[in-house]
C-alpha cells in the first residue's frame, strides 16, 4: 500500500512538473510580461477618479490598489512595500513624519523600491530637500530654495494646452512605442526646479512649459521615472500618455 501511494505521488509529482514546463514554455513563446502589483498613493489634490483609475485598468498585467493621504504614508513603515512592484505618486502631500522620511530613502536607496511619480506630486514636501532629490524636481508653490541653493518665485500653471511633445530618447525602454512626437491636452508647469542627473525622456519647446516634461533617473537602488503630463481625462486617455505610463512602472519595477 505504501509503495502504491508513493508511486502514485511521483506520477502526479511528474505530471505538476510537465505542466509547469509547458505554462513556463508558452509564456515565453508569447512574451507574456510579468503580473505586478502596484501602489498608487493619493490626495491633496482632485482629479478625475474614474477616468484616472480607468486608464490603470487598461494596464494588462498590473494589478493596483489605491492608498489615500494622510494614511498613505504609512505604506513606508514596516513590511507591506514587500507585496509591491512599484510605488505610484499621484499625491500632492506636505505632511510626513521624520521616521516616513527615512523609511521611504531605505525603500528606495538601499531596497530599490521603483517610484513613478505623476504631475502634481512635483508638488510634495516642499519642506523636504530629499523629496525634491528623489523625483529630481520640485514645484513652487511659494517662493523658496531648490536644493542647489537657487532661489525660486512661484512657479506657473496653464491648464488645457495643446501642445506637442517630443521624445528625446527613443531607446530608453519607457519610451518604447511612443512616435517620434505627439499631441496632448494637458496642463502645462513652468519656472520649477529640475536637478542636474537626469536622463531626459520627453521635451517640448511650448512657451508655456518648461522644456523637459519626463525624465528617468536613479536614487540609490531604485529606479525612478517622473512625468509632468497627466492632469485630467484629456492626458489619461491619450493613448501615448498611456503607453508611457505603463512602461514606466514597468521598468522602475523590473531591478536590474
Ligand atoms: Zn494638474
Amino acid at each position: 500500500m505504501g509503495k502504491a501511494i508513493a508511486a502514485v505521488g511521483l506520477i502526479v509529482s511528474l505530471l505538476t512538473l510537465q505542466i509547469l514546463t509547458a505554462t513556463v514554455e508558452q509564456r515565453r513563446g508569447k512574451e507574456v510580461e510579468r503580473e505586478l502589483k502596484i501602489v498608487i498613493v493619493t490626495g491633496g489634490h482632485d482629479f478625475e477618479r474614474k477616468e484616472f483609475f480607468a486608464m490603470f485598468e487598461s494596464f494588462k498585467g498590473i494589478k493596483w490598489e489605491e492608498k489615500q493621504q494622510p494614511q498613505a504614508n504609512d505604506i513606508w513603515l514596516g513590511e507591506t512595500l514587500r507585496n509591491y512592484d512599484a510605488i505610484v505618486l499621484y499625491d500632492m502631500w506636505q505632511q510626513i513624519t521624520e521616521e516616513q522620511k527615512q523609511r521611504m530613502i531605505k525603500w528606495l536607496r538601499d531596497e530599490g523600491k521603483g517610484l513613478v511619480a505623476l504631475h502634481h506630486s512635483i508638488a510634495s514636501y516642499q519642506n523636504w530637500d530629499e523629496y525634491a532629490r528623489i523625483i529630481g524636481a520640485r514645484y513652487f508653490i511659494a517662493p523658496g530654495k531648490a536644493p542647489d541653493g537657487k532661489e525660486f518665485r512661484t512657479s506657473q500653471y496653464h491648464h488645457d494646452i495643446r501642445f506637442v511633445v517630443k521624445v528625446a530618447d527613443k531607446n530608453h525602454p519607457v519610451t518604447k512605442g511612443l512616435p517620434e512626437q505627439f499631441e496632448i491636452v494637458d496642463e502645462t508647469y513652468k519656472g520649477w526646479w529640475l536637478a542636474p542627473d537626469v536622463h531626459k525622456l520627453l521635451i517640448t519647446d511650448h512657451e508655456l512649459s518648461d522644456p523637459c516634461v519626463a525624465w528617468a533617473k536613479r536614487y540609490g537602488k531604485a529606479k525612478v521615472v517622473y512625468i509632468q503630463l497627466g492632469h485630467g481625462a484629456t492626458a489619461y486617455n491619450n493613448p501615448h500618455f498611456r503607453t508611457l505610463v505603463h512602461n514606466a512602472i514597468r521598468w522602475v519595477a523590473e531591478k536590474d
